[in-house]
């Protein structure tokens, strides 16, 4: 889902707010940073009941987020979108 130009410069600008210039926890790059302008879902599955199969049905509960990808080494990470939104709107 694409976050309008709004939503995301309030997002992007509430992370660097928080957490200023952006380090990379793998190798250490601080930038070039780049923000996916898109809502990705962090989905929690079922697992079947030997353990290895993931099965994703009705209701599935999910996580809102953002990413960011490290142009160095490609880690992908991961901010709450949620607690980005309440941050935002100035709620705990
Ligand atoms: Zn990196």
């Amino acid at each position: 889902m694409e976050l309008n130009d709004e939503q995301f410069n309030a997002i992007s600008s509430e992370i660097i707010k928080k957490a200023g210039l952006f380090k990379c926890p793998v190798c250490g790059q601080n930038a070039g940073y780049n923000f996916a302008p898109t809502e990705f879902h962090v989905l929690a599955g079922e697992r079947d009941s030997n353990g290895t199969g993931l099965s994703f049905g009705g209701q599935s509960t999910f996580l809102r987020v953002v990413a960011a990808t490290c142009p160095h080494c490609a880690h992908i990470s991961f901010f709450n979108l949620v607690r980005l939104e309440k941050n935002i709107a100035g709620e705990k």
